[in-house]
């Protein structure tokens, strides 16, 4: 490319990987030096060059192994469906949006919402196609729970493992 200017830092890389399961945990450029300016035929350029961007390198993703992802579907009795990617914690049953907010005024009555994992996490995780959503506190998923209502009777039921919830008060 013409009109530019190559900052070439010597320098080097350092990785760090988890010694159990040989992951790479994160990486960084440590620069040296010694630090070159050249044209774009690698022809050295002289003067004050004080050119600056930070050598910061992609970290890997750290996959917790609890986590499963997938979205959060929520549909309305106007007929729209929204989706909003969401992670599931596969031992609270616990649900996190990565939206904020969804502004869904005027959208009607929500039918009913669920977690719907993704592919992956299905197999993973050993996960069904879909759970419902909380209703009262809309942040755990309701697990299967058989109810003992006079002590010879159990009946099936869903729970919320949310101890703070509404449903368990
Ligand atoms: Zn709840």
């Amino acid at each position: 490319m013409e009109n530019t200017i190559h900052k070439v830092t010597v320098g080097f890389t350092s990785q760090v990987f988890d010694k159990k399961t040989g992951e790479c945990i994160s990486q960084e450029f440590i620069a040296g030096d010694q630090v070159n300016y050249e044209d774009e035929y690698g022809e050295p350029i002289e003067g004050d060059n004080n050119l600056y961007f930070p050598l910061e390198m992609v970290q890997p993703e750290i996959v917790d192994p609890d986590i499963a992802t997938g979205y959060l579907v929520s549909d309305w009795d106007c007929g729209i469906t929204i989706s909003i990617e969401a992670t599931l914690n596969v031992k609270t049953w616990e649900l996190v949006t990565k939206a904020n907010s969804v502004d869904l005024d005027g959208l009607g009555c929500l039918e009913r919402d669920f977690f719907a994992p993704d592919l992956k996490s299905q197999e993973k995780h050993s996960l069904d196609e879909e759970y419902e959503l909380c209703p009262d506190c809309q942040e755990f998923l309701l697990r299967p729970v058989l109810i003992d209502t006079d002590k010879t009777n159990m009946v099936p039921s869903m729970e919320c493992p949310n101890k703070s919830c509404q449903s368990n008060q």
